[in-house]
């Protein structure tokens, strides 16, 4: 929902101001799915805004969960008819949302079923903010306690290819009025669109940056990563400085393990060395991933944590991140539309 075109609303139709107060309180607060069960607003309110405001801008087409992690995806039909998935997720006490950003990609990374899908639109501000929105509504429904704490732009596209309506999706988010979500438990992660770190560093300097790395030979990225023939690691290598110089940030490099293409000792050796090429670079942390390579089906643990061991040999920082929702696809790298 779009609060500020909802407060407009109630202005033009002359109601007074403490009814924006009131819809504030049972959209953001109590979580509400229908205006019919915002009891503080008069009948006839609730019926305009039930037809000419509708709370979330598309409509919950399924929601599976995991047998295995606390995990719930959801498949969304925006207005145009168009598909997206979002993902709820609990790795400690506390839940976080995965949002997407556009639908489809056009970036086509080797190992990841967005991009085999192509481009098809931008959200707007309002398609993501949405996505958390709903979830926290899904949250009140069934009773699963605490609220959502933060929000990681990790689903669907790439962030900094939508860049405008992601930074105000962000802020919104962000916004005491609307869901509260502390900037610093907001998280960017690109696949490295080096020209635009710059300018997120001003617009977004609270929030948490995380690059999908993946590779540190240029021409093995490229492989692996069509977007590395464009913003290269040198480009990459240059904006990080800048990035890490205007914030003074943590920056964390995602890299998703596949067995015999990136895990070798000679991976560990070149992207260790390419880390120690960057200005400040113990602000970089390394978050292994084992790759998803289908249902049920992923790296072997043991790969992962020799590669993890190897760089903590050569003095980087490293944590091996669990992935979850695999039984459902609903980890990195795996979601599209119109599959489950
Ligand atoms: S990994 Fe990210 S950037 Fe690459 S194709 Fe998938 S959604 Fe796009």
């Amino acid at each position: 929902m779009d609060f500020e075109r909802v407060k407009q609303y109630i202005k033009e139709a002359g109601l007074p101001n403490f009814r924006i107060s009131q819809v504030r309180e049972a959209v953001f607060n109590r979580g509400i799915s229908s205006w019919e069960e915002a009891s503080s607003l008069p009948a006839d309110l609730r019926s305009k805004l039930t037809q000419e405001q509708p709370i979330l801008s598309f409509k919950v087409s399924k929601i599976v969960c995991s047998r295995q992690d606390r995990v719930a995806k959801a498949l969304l039909t925006l207005r145009d008819g168009l598909q997206i998935e979002t993902v709820l997720l609990k790795p400690q006490d506390t839940w976080s949302v995965c949002v997407s950003s556009q639908v489809g990609c056009a970036l086509r990374c080797s190992f990841c079923s967005t991009g085999k899908m192509g481009f098809k639109r931008d959200l707007t501000h309002e398609e993501i903010t949405d996505q958390v929105l709903m979830w926290y509504q899904y949250i009140h429904k069934e009773k699963l306690g605490e609220r959502i704490s933060s929000v990681v732009f990790m689903g669907m596209g790439e962030p900094l290819l939508n860049y405008l309506n992601v930074v105000k999706a962000a802020q919104d988010l962000s916004n005491p009025d609307y869901l509260n979500i502390g900037a610093r438990h907001i998280s960017i992660s690109t696949s490295g669109i080096a020209d635009k770190l710059h300018k997120l560093a001003v617009d977004l300097p609270q929030a948490n940056l995380a690059v999908s790395l993946h590779n540190a030979d240029n021409a093995e990225r490229s492989k692996l990563m069509p977007v590395n023939r464009r913003y290269d690691l040198e480009d990459l290598k240059k904006a990080l400085e800048e990035y890490i110089a205007m914030t003074g940030r943590q920056v964390f490099l995602e890299y998703s393990v596949l067995e015999n293409v990136n895990s070798r000792p000679e991976h560990i050796r070149k992207l260790a060395d390419w880390i120690y090429s960057i200005k400040d670079n113990y602000l970089l942390h390394v978050n292994l991933i084992a790759c998803n390579l289908g249902r049920g089906e992923k790296t072997d643990d043991r790969v992962v944590k020799a590669f993890a061991a190897g760089l903590k040999a050569m003095g980087i920082g490293v944590t091996i991140r669990k992935s979850m929702g695999n039984d459902i696809l609903a980890a990195c790298g795996q979601l599209a539309s119109q599959r489950n």
